[in-house]
């Protein structure tokens, strides 16, 4: 049985004001397990307003994303320690929407020393395009991922709070891996960090994580917790899913 220490919510480019203070509203009245972490990455906009709100229900707050620079001419984006300032406690690092626009492991890199540099944990997200799947080398895809992450400098990597392995052909495709499938890659994983000392790090499954199949996922050995996108915008679904992590 594993063992779902950390539910997160990504909720992309969705919500807004009133959305963010009905959730947490609602949120804060609801029952979660004990012993588990939830964190939810709303927009950036809504990190300082929420900040309260997600406290009282017992939510921790992260960035979608942030730079790798402290600051300077790089208009439209932020700093770890702008997130920071207003509220952010985590970054959500190398999601594949960000590298599809053209983030690189370099850049990732870069800003997990941002992150360690600003006091924020970083979530890291690896995943496999269904090209490498199906020609048979999603393993060292991925595991090429992890070494350009565990490449980074040791202060830098003092920042790292969990990896989340999400394929890319599961996300937003409403697509899963099947739990044995995914075990395969988080035990896989779960050796390259073990071999750097980080054994212990939380390995989260996300791709189409639904109430439905969260049980089934979350009770995988080698699975920590899950990265939930568009179910989590739904707070009773992503309830059932922080709720499935401990039945
Ligand atoms: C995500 O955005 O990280 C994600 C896993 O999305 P979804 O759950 O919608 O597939």
């Amino acid at each position: 049985m594993g063992c779902a220490v950390l539910i997160a919510a990504n909720w992309k480019m969705h919500g807004s004001l009133a959305f963010a203070d009905a959730y947490f509203t609602s949120a804060a009245a609801l029952r979660w397990p004990e012993a588990q972490q939830r964190i939810v990455f709303p927009p950036a906009t809504l990190l300082g307003p929420a900040r309260a709100g997600a406290a009282a229900a017992g939510m921790v707050l992260g960035a979608q994303s942030i730079h790798g620079a402290a600051e300077g001419a790089f208009t439209g984006s932020l700093s770890a320690e702008q997130v920071a300032e207003v509220g952010a406690a985590w970054a959500l690092l190398g999601h594949s929407e960000r590298r599809a626009q053209g983030e690189t492991d370099e850049d990732v890199v870069a800003q997990l020393g941002a992150a360690a540099r600003a006091g924020l944990r970083a979530m890291v997200c690896l995943g496999e395009p269904l090209a490498a799947r199906n020609a048979g080398q999603a393993e060292s895809f991925v595991l090429a991922q992890l070494a350009a992450l565990l490449a980074a400098p040791g202060a830098a990597l003092g920042a790292l709070g969990a990896v989340a392995y999400e394929p890319l052909w599961a996300i937003g495709t409403g697509e899963t891996a099947t739990p044995e499938a995914a075990q395969a890659m988080h035990r896989c994983l779960r050796e390259a960090l073990h071999a750097q000392g980080l054994g212990a790090l939380p390995l989260l499954y996300g791709g189409s994580v639904k109430a439905e199949n969260a049980r089934a996922l979350l009770s995988q050995n080698d699975i920590d917790g899950a990265l939930v996108g568009g179910a989590s915008l739904n707070l009773e679904t992503f309830h059932a899913i922080a709720r499935a992590a401990i039945e």
